[in-house]
């Protein structure tokens, strides 16, 4: 039903999934850099179409998908789910007359401030992103993380320093900025993130009380800047910053040495462990086939009497 050609494919229809070079019809999860590229024919959710657009341009052909209503497509029936990593990001359900195959793309369970949650189907053969697939990356409760970044900003914000927090602009950006604006804080954003959030409150994400940052931070506002392994996230203007990173890396402790800040606060995009795990008893599937994590999660999952295997095989060890 699918085939790897340095990326997912599924046969019958001859669609690429998430495949990062030009195809002739490919589908797009969400509008990730990694995911993404400058197809004949997308298909898409209308969010990531909008996403998709605004990174590579709007002369690029998409077919819109409507979460849980299916379309016929070259001899597949398809159906997108919500996947719950930003606004629009989507699972896929393909289905012929023998089996069914789910695409997770990247995703995360539970509650959001600013994407639909995750939809799990059940299906026959499910390809999942396994990011966090080591036990040590089991995050801390939702609403433990969210008091330990609002607890930074406020002690920060009390010591008469700006919090600047480093986020993905698409996403995270967002999710960080809805969480604090809920909570009275006032946001201003760098302004290819201001952009994207543009996009959210088109798409009827309403952000609260945020702005475009310019030349400075008055006092009392939070900035939410691009990560610092991206080339622009430097804003002019900038005086005794508290640096802020938010990431699921952040349950190892060495992650605010490695992403050179102050602090980091293990908000995540992506299902940690137990959440992918949890993944695969809600598909119920025969073949579990993981993607973009350490290849030991299939033989944990093996363990836990499931039939799984990394899409790539690990590269067998030189003995000598
Ligand atoms: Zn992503």
């Amino acid at each position: 039903m699918f085939h790897d050609n340095n990326g997912l494919f599924l046969t019958d229809a001859q669609l690429a999934v998430d495949v990062r070079r030009r195809q002739p019809r490919a589908f797009i999860s969400h509008a990730h850099a990694d995911h993404i590229a400058r197809h004949e024919l997308a298909l898409a959710t209308r969010a990531t179409a909008r996403f998709y657009h605004h990174r590579l341009g709007n002369q690029h052909r998409v077919r819109e998908m409507v979460f849980g209503q299916p379309v016929e497509f070259g001899g597949l029936q398809l159906t997108a789910y919500p996947a719950g990593h930003c606004l629009g990001s989507a699972m896929l359900l393909a289905r012929n007359d023998q089996q069914s195959l789910l695409y997770t793309g990247d995703f995360k369970l539970g509650p959001s401030a600013t994407s639909e949650p995750a939809e799990v189907p059940k299906a026959d053969i499910l390809v999942m992103e396994s990011t966090f697939g080591r036990p040590q990356y089991r995050l801390p409760p939702r609403e433990h993380v969210i008091d330990q970044l609002l607890e930074t900003i406020t002690g920060a914000l009390a010591a008469e320093k700006t919090p600047v927090i480093h986020a993905y602009a698409l996403g995270k950006a967002q999710e960080v900025t809805k969480l604090l604006t809920n909570h009275g804080f006032a946001v201003l954003q760098h302004p290819l993130i201001y952009a994207t959030s543009q996009l959210y409150l088109e798409l009827g994400v309403d952000l609260g009380n945020v702005a475009e940052y310019v030349e400075t931070a008055p006092a009392g506002h939070v900035v939410i800047t691009l990560p610092r392994s991206m080339r622009k996230f430097r804003l002019p203007g900038l005086e005794r910053t508290l640096s802020i990173a938010t990431t699921g890396w952040a349950v190892d402790p060495s992650t605010k040495y490695r992403w050179d800040v102050d602090v980091a606060i293990p908000l995540s995009d992506h299902a940690d462990f137990d959440q992918l795990v949890d993944t695969v008893r809600r598909a119920e599937p025969q073949e579990v086939i993981c993607t973009h994590g350490p290849a030991e999660f299939a033989d944990h999952l093996c363990e836990l009497g499931f039939n799984a295997r990394p899409l790539k095989p690990p590269k067998q060890k030189r003995l000598f």
